[in-house]
């Protein structure tokens, strides 16, 4: 945004080695899983995948390149240690060793999962993916390279594709952390927005407003930084009018690419700078109420911006000069009129804006104050305490 004398501080900037993004370029995958290795462990999210003849597709394309596949399928939940834990001794079983690749296509849930496993893989000190998580392990970290990953995203939203770490959720005991470290950004990007033209409609919008927050959240982080901003910017100019487009109609190509670019610009953005109080709350959410990832984003998206207004006033005031065909004079108004856009985008594309209206009981707030203290609230503009945090809950319930 704005750089007072043009300084521009010291960063770092990561992002996956090769992206290829096009309509239709999962014919590609062989040809790129082969330069990753002559066997693939092979997972795939979706039941509608399979049933399409993509996943059968994406085999003989492997296959047609020289790579042999084996076929795993992910469960349709966000994954769990068991899933991860399972997954990481099938391979080790059915003999995954150094030299082979990972190809992964489906929603987040199944990137996370084939990003965890792939590290595990190989990093054999533990006897669960718990023993590597921050806070509640025994403190171990992915010191061998993972199993080099070929990643397909098939939902427009996470933009896990793109980032170091997999969300692994726990419910007894609950908690929701991530496996994290700089080797496990997958070595090959294969995003192709005709896989997401088959994603329902409430899907597209929570996976949808998942970027959006995820474009916000890191453009106004503590950690936000020159590049990743850059990033943001493109992708809400793109996500902002494409979004409610690919919500009415599935089918709408260059909403469909709008949105899958986005998505991708959003993980790199939130890699490199990290996220905010709606991602914050939002795996508090996920853990102790289920709600899904994007819709709890979508939910806290507004609350987040007003909480965070008044020390991200230029930014937002910028962005909403960037975003809205109307401008106004004054910054203060500006801000305003970009939070109250931001709330009738929610309406439009049919999310609710109260926290009782996606299943969330009161007197679980108390649970969710604490779980919401993870990494993604250190990122955020403004440092809240568990009161502030526990009143800005009670006012959206
Ligand atoms: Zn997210």
């Amino acid at each position: 945004m704005r750089y007072p004398d043009g300084m521009v501080n010291t960063y770092t900037f990561f992002a996956p080695p090769q992206i290829v993004f096009g309509w239709g370029q999962r014919s590609e995958a062989g040809r790129l899983a082969a330069t990753l290795g002559r066997h693939a462990w092979l997972l795939s999210g979706s039941r509608t995948l399979e049933r399409s003849g993509i996943v059968d597709a994406l085999a003989d394309s492997l296959l047609a390149a020289g790579v042999t596949a084996k076929r795993s399928s992910a469960p349709a939940h966000e994954p769990e240690v068991a899933d991860v834990d399972d997954l990481v001794n099938d391979w080790r079983g059915r003999g995954a060793a150094m030299g082979d690749c990972v190809v992964a296509i489906g929603g987040g849930s199944t990137l996370d999962l084939a990003k965890a496993a792939a590290a595990l893989v190989t990093n054999r000190q533990g006897n669960s993916v718990v023993d590597y998580l921050d806070g509640v392990g025994r403190g171990l970290t992915i010191t061998e390279p993972p199993l080099p990953m070929l990643a397909i995203p098939t939902t427009a939203g996470t933009g896990t594709e793109a980032t170091k770490n997999a969300s692994i959720s726990s419910y007894a005991p609950p908690f929701k952390i991530s496996l994290r470290s700089d080797r496990m950004v997958p070595r090959m990007v294969l995003v192709d927005p005709e896989l997401t033209v088959s994603v329902p409609r409430d899907i597209t919008a929570y996976t949808g407003m998942d970027a959006i927050t995820q474009l916000l959240e890191s453009l106004l982080s503590k950690r936000a930084a020159p590049i990743p901003q850059a990033l943001c910017r493109q992708g809400l100019q793109l996500a902002w009018p494409a979004l409610p487009r690919a919500v009415q109609d599935g089918g709408d190509r260059p909403a469909r690419e709008a949105m899958a670019h986005a998505a991708l610009l959003s993980g790199m953005a939130l890699a490199n700078s990290g996220l905010g109080v709606a991602h914050g709350v939002a795996a508090a959410l996920g853990v102790h109420c289920r709600t899904p990832h994007g819709l709890a984003c979508a939910v806290m998206l507004p609350a987040a911006l007003r909480v965070n207004r008044h020390v991200r006033q230029s930014e937002l005031a910028e962005l909403s000069a960037l975003l809205l065909p109307r401008t106004y004079a004054a910054e203060e108004d500006r801000v305003a009129a970009l939070i109250d856009a931001v709330e009738s985008l929610c309406r439009e594309v049919g999310i609710p804006s109260r926290l009782r209206d996606i299943g969330v009981r009161r007197e679980q707030i108390a649970d969710l104050v604490p779980s919401s203290h993870g990494s993604s609230l250190s990122g955020n503009p403004r440092d809240l305490s568990d009161d502030e945090l526990r009143e800005l809950l009670e006012s959206m319930w």
